[in-house]
């Protein structure tokens, strides 16, 4: 029989097994303590990760990336209205076929903010202080997208500015840029309760906003920072070892995926890997590392 757990201890017994899945290591299953605890953790586990519901015209735009930003050929939520599963959405307007001009694109991203407005859509919005939009150039090369605001975040507004941004902003800084001069933003825009991974009918919800961000933006190169971004973004889900590594395309745009700064922060030892993939984007983007003085 299983163990009783408490609901705090079992909530955390389910995030370490999505920790250890998400970064592909399965021997963790061969040496259980308790087989019939960790099949009961594994249903649970499995029970949250329906796979999200993204509508196929949001996900990986398979044409290659060349020197020109490709235009959509329908708007962003296709010919047809989105079918969206969740109630109390309203799908945005579609954005034009054009590329949006440098110039116009801070008010586009400020027309996405005042139709997010004081936003309900979804459960997220009853624990949160403020909703975090994202934060930096609407015409940056460079993207990051994360899962979710934190503590700090929710305090401030803005993305990435505890612990884990930090760690970003450090990474930013390796690969030569500031951080004005890229663009954050998270799946999500208000903070899950205890931090916990968004569930799908929260990021499902939230979604088409981070793609109408991304859409006025239009990056050169994505970087997802962690599972659940990468998971959102592309519309699969995969282990994040079996993401990390290669060139995906979204939205016309080379998404790279590694590791999220909090868990960098857990474990140090993935900084070598992380360096790794940002140096895919580096070279996507034609940048050398500053040197050390
Ligand atoms: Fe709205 Fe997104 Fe916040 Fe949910 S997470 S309440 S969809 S802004």
């Amino acid at each position: 029989m299983p163990r009783t757990l408490n609901p705090a201890t079992r909530d955390a017994l389910v995030e370490r097994l999505r920790f250890y899945r998400d970064l592909g290591l399965t021997d963790f299953y061969r040496r259980p303590v308790d087989l019939a605890l960790l099949a009961e953790l594994t249903q649970t586990l499995d029970a949250q990760e329906v796979a999200p519901v993204i509508p196929e015209e949001h996900n990986v735009v398979s044409a290659p990336i060349t020197s020109e930003v490709p235009v959509a050929e329908t708007n962003l939520f296709g010919e047809e209205p989105v079918i969206h599963p969740h109630k109390g959405f309203t799908a945005p307007p579609p954005v034009a076929a054009n590329v949006i001009s440098p110039a116009d694109r801070p008010a586009e991203l400020l027309k996405i903010v005042e139709e997010i407005g004081d936003c309900t859509r979804c459960a997220l919005h009853t624990g949160r202080h403020k909703i975090v939009f994202g934060d930096g150039s609407p015409t940056a090369r460079l993207l990051f997208v994360g899962e979710g605001p934190g503590a700090d975040e929710d305090a401030q507004g803005l993305p990435f500015v505890g612990r884990a941004g930090q760690l970003l902003n450090n990474m930013i800084a390796a690969m030569g840029l500031k951080r004005e001069e890229v663009y954050i933003c998270n799946v999500v825009k208000c903070r899950p309760p205890g931090n916990r991974t968004p569930e799908p009918v929260e990021a499902n919800t939230c979604l088409p906003f981070l793609f109408r961000q991304i859409d006025v933006v239009r990056p050169q190169v994505i970087v997802a920072l962690g599972a659940t971004a990468a998971t959102y973004l592309l519309g699969q889900r995969q282990p994040l070892a079996g993401l990390r590594g290669r060139i995906h395309v979204v939205r016309g745009t080379s998404l790279i995926v590694t590791y999220h700064p909090a868990y960098l922060l857990r474990d140090p030892r993935q900084k070598k890997e992380a360096w790794a993939d940002l140096q895919i984007a580096m070279k996507e983007l034609g940048l050398k590392a500053p040197k050390r003085s």
